[in-house]
């Protein structure tokens, strides 16, 4: 898509409010983002608080820290590139089917255009004459973004979103991972307990903030999610310590 669609991003014009951007072209690593450090704090610390319940032993904590950050990042990471590299692989292929049709049947694809913009309500002469002004500049460009809706903004970058949330759930997940290395053994539990709450809230919040969301819904959320994984987890363990 870039190399066809150089021409018109140089014409792209001035926003009518600059200070005010738009927060559409942060959504794709945005949610690979939050996804990715609200994944991290709630896995490892659960998964801390897990092995804490059953026993209380320092080194074995950390063991199995440890291995679910690294497990955890490496999995997030293969997830997104995997899922967003298949979205990458059907625009593509619509892009290609496009160009076809333009090389088949180029009038019927002025007049699919033209439709497409009566639809939004546009007079049949005025749309007749943006499609044949916009097929004159660059026929694929005004189909991949007035047919297909893609553009660049939104363009599948596999790669960026498997950095994303591999990076951001690494970062994350250190978070209840140092707590519980600094918690003398006996406090394991409360303290990754708490310093977990507090960093969900203040992801909850970043997150709502970067994407000006409503922000106390945002942090009920996850902080709701994250204490019941962290219940939940807490139960097994301590059903395991009783049982071992
Ligand atoms: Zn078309």
């Amino acid at each position: 898509m870039n190399q066809h669609r150089s021409t018109n991003q140089d014409m792209s014009a001035p926003s009518a409010h600059p200070d005010d951007p738009h927060y559409m072209h942060r959504t794709g690593w945005l949610r690979a983002a939050v996804l990715g450090a609200n994944d991290g704090i709630i896995s490892v610390a659960s998964l801390i608080i897990g092995v804490a319940a059953a026993t209380p032993e320092h080194g074995a904590v950390m063991v199995a820290g440890i291995a679910a950050l690294i497990a955890g990042a490496m999995s997030m990471a293969a997830g997104e590139y995997i899922s967003v590299s298949s979205q990458a692989d059907s625009e593509q292929a619509d892009i290609r089917r496009e160009q076809e049709a333009l090389a088949a049947t180029p009038a019927d694809e002025e007049l699919e255009l033209a439709a497409i913009y009566r639809d939004r309500g546009l007079s049949a002469e005025t749309a007749a004459a943006v499609a044949r002004e916009l097929t004159a500049l660059d026929p694929l460009a005004a189909h991949v973004r007035d047919e297909l809706g893609l553009s660049e903004h939104l363009a599948a970058r596999p790669l960026q979103a498997a950095l994303a949330s591999g990076a951001t759930f690494s970062s994350a997940a250190a978070v209840p991972l140092i707590a519980a290395w600094l918690a003398p053994a006996g406090a394991i539990i409360p303290i990754v307990v708490v310093v977990s709450i507090f960093s969900l809230m203040v992801l909850g919040a970043a997150g709502a903030k970067a994407g000006a969301a409503p922000m106390i819904p945002a942090m009920l959320r996850v902080v709701g999610w994250g204490v019941f994984a962290m219940a939940m987890t807490a139960a097994v363990g301590w059903m395991f310590g009783v049982s071992v």
